[in-house]
């Protein structure tokens, strides 16, 4: 059903595309007040240049960034259309619901258009927002014309802020008068790609800088000791600009700015764009190094957007509007592809710790290794299904399958890294490769469209190989393992030890769970509710299911150490581990029979072979 409705708007917007007209001979007028923000409410007015007759307005549907149908129809509330003082009615179109028709009277050549934006999501949780810090979506608060694209589109943005806030967005601004602040025209396009953050505690910290370019870190925090950053970490996002500088070879942003929050209840995300990136971390991400340590890729990750992704992507992602619906096929290009240098660069720039290397990487193979849902998933699929998969939940995920391009990609571009610094004896790597495709000469912020074809092609030019096969392989088929080949070249086999590496204890701690998956098969947190079971599992044989809650194990409350007490009892004995369990209100008791003792996915060094990991994690860079 979902899929004849979206074949069905398709055509729609395909008869709707014409050539731009007069009704956008002058820029959009956009007046955002977010002065109330904080009581999660944001009022709109919009000026639209119109011409008499029949006009479609479109709220942005698919988000740039976001891969699926996003953008939150349902928070668009109090809509009003007036033209002077004639209120003119809308209707919203009954196949395509974030479209509005509206008939223009006679002699009209403006349009006021009104509305609210509601920032809470299903769940009454808050979006975007907090007491000291609101994210500014701009695609979230703008109609729009049909039939023109985005890139065509100018819009004049204003913004007010809450008294005494202050804000960072690529945006360039014009004028400020207090809390209100006025933006240079731009196009719709690069609007939407300026998220802007605003907060009451702000701190921007210049990072590197050179002939008419900037970059900078530009923080938000719930509290302002969480922006009491050390000199040590910002010398690391110094490095993170330098080694992405040095990998790509040119930029294709004018200057760049990390917008990050640091809060608590806005919460951990990322969102790329050509010159900057809105990232969210833990209120006490920059000034705790565990914090830090346990997701340190994240700006790495959504900088190398601004070449993977943004600069250079997939043509059936790169669409002239947000109506039309993207392709998500190469999404283990732009995704995969950045999972693997944003690791690799956080490692380069010392953002997280090299002794992490070998960690990091058996977790991410070890968990893709224990995917039932891979005997029939192929990886190719997981990136057609992104629209839905980012929606999906965990319960039976590992059946599913995630948006396994991002953790998968990681590893299929360490085989590919793997094969060209093999084949060609050190002298070359899949860095060649990158600096060629996503790097070229400096420019602003465009689009440069590929294809597989494409990407096949610039790896042939570094190392000719048979590259179609490979993806054919790796990609498009059923794999049963993922590509554990790669750790093998890079000289590292994965293995299962008795005690968890630094990283898992860093991270579990970090996440609240409780380490069960190469063991009982489930994914379980510190207060014992499971999320996961794996098919074929212990766990899943003794008749676990995701929902239900661990409260006694052996007999004894229900914790970490008599969990994990009780998997290496289990070692060598014959009586089953018995679990008492809360299923929807109900107990019982559940025996496990497991007796392999505890099992913690590492990586060990292959004698004799050289260690590509850690030359490939090395920093390009002159450190200092
Ligand atoms: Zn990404």
């Amino acid at each position: 059903m979902r899929r004849a409705q979206l074949l069905g708007a398709c055509v729609l917007l395909a008869l709707a595309f014409r050539p731009a007209h007069a009704q956008i001979a002058a820029p959009i007028v956009l007046n955002v007040d977010a002065s109330n923000v904080t009581q999660g409410i944001v009022h709109v007015r919009e000026t639209l240049p119109v011409e008499p007759g029949p006009l479609t307005l479109y709220f942005p549907k698919w988000i740039p960034g976001e891969h699926g149908p996003t953008g939150r129809i349902e928070n668009l509330v109090d809509l009003r259309v007036t033209a002077g003082r004639t209120v003119v009615p809308w209707r919203r179109d009954t196949l395509d619901l974030y479209a509005f028709h509206i008939d223009v009277p006679s002699g009209t050549t403006t349009l006021e258009v009104a509305f609210d934006q509601i920032r809470y999501g299903r769940n009454g949780e808050r979006l975007g927002t907090s007491d000291k810090i609101a994210i500014i979506g701009w695609n979230d608060l703008v109609l729009y014309p049909a039939g023109v694209p985005v890139a065509k589109i100018e819009v004049r943005p204003t913004i007010t802020l809450p008294a005494g806030w202050d804000y960072a967005t690529a945006l360039s601004q014009e004028r400020r008068e207090g809390a209100a602040i006025e933006f240079a025209p731009t196009t719709l396009e690069m609007l939407v790609d300026s998220t802007l953050d605003a907060g009451q505690f702000s701190r921007k910290i210049p990072l590197v800088s050179g002939d008419g370019w900037t970059s900078e870190l530009d923080l938000f925090a719930d509290d302002p000791a969480a922006l009491d950053v050390s000199d040590a970490t910002v010398t690391k996002y110094k490095r993170l600009v330098r080694e992405a500088l040095a990998l790509y070879g040119a930029r294709h942003w004018r200057s760049y700015r990390f917008l990050v929050t640091l809060s608590d209840v806005i919460g951990f995300h990322g969102l790329e764009h050509h010159e900057e990136s809105d990232d969210g971390a833990s209120e006490r991400y920059l000034i705790d190094d565990d914090a830090l340590q346990a997701g340190a890729d994240l700006l790495p990750h959504e900088f190398n957007h601004s070449w993977n992704g943004k600069y250079r992507r997939p043509a059936d992602l790169t669409t002239p509007d947000y109506q039309r619906p993207m392709q998500t096929d190469l999404l283990w290009v732009y995704e995969g592809m950045t999972q693997y240098y944003g690791q690799v660069l956080a490692f380069r720039s010392g953002l997280e710790d090299a002794k992490y290397v070998p960690d990091v990487y058996a977790l991410l193979a070890a968990s893709l290794d224990t995917q039932p849902g891979r005997l029939t998933r192929p990886l190719l699929d997981t990136a057609v299904s992104a629209p839905f998969l980012y929606e999906a939940g965990g319960a039976y995920g590992s059946l599913r399958r995630g948006v396994d391009f991002y953790p998968e990609g990681a590893l299929l571009w360490l085989d590919v890294d793997t094969i060209i610094r093999a084949g060609t004896n050190g002298r070359r790597s899949l860095d060649d490769m990158a600096r060629a495709f996503f790097g070229g000469h400096n420019t602003g912020p465009i689009v440069v469209p590929y294809t597989r074809d494409d990407v096949i092609a610039a790896l042939n030019a570094v190392y000719p190989y048979d590259w179609a096969r490979f993806f054919r392989e790796r990609v498009d088929e059923v794999q049963p393992h993922p590509p554990l080949d790669a750790l093998t070249r890079a000289g590292w086999r994965l293995v299962y030890k008795d005690e968890p590496s630094a990283f898992e204890r860093l991270r579990d701690g970090r996440d609240n769970a409780v380490p069960a998956r190469y063991t009982l098969g489930i994914s379980l947190s510190s207060s014992g509710m499971i999320s996961d079971v794996l098919v074929g599992s212990p766990g899943a044989k003794a008749g676990l299911a995701p929902g239900m809650r661990i409260v006694a194990v052996n007999g004894r409350a229900f914790s970490r150490d008599v969990f994990e007490g009780a998997i290496k009892a289990a070692k060598g004995s014959t009586a089953p581990i018995d679990l008492l369990v809360e299923n929807a209100g109900y107990f019982r008791d559940y025996p496990v029979e497991y007796h392999d003792g505890p099992r913690y996915p590492r990586l060990e060094r292959i004698p004799g072979t050289k260690d590509l990991l850690t030359a490939i994690t090395r920093p390009r860079t002159a450190t200092r």
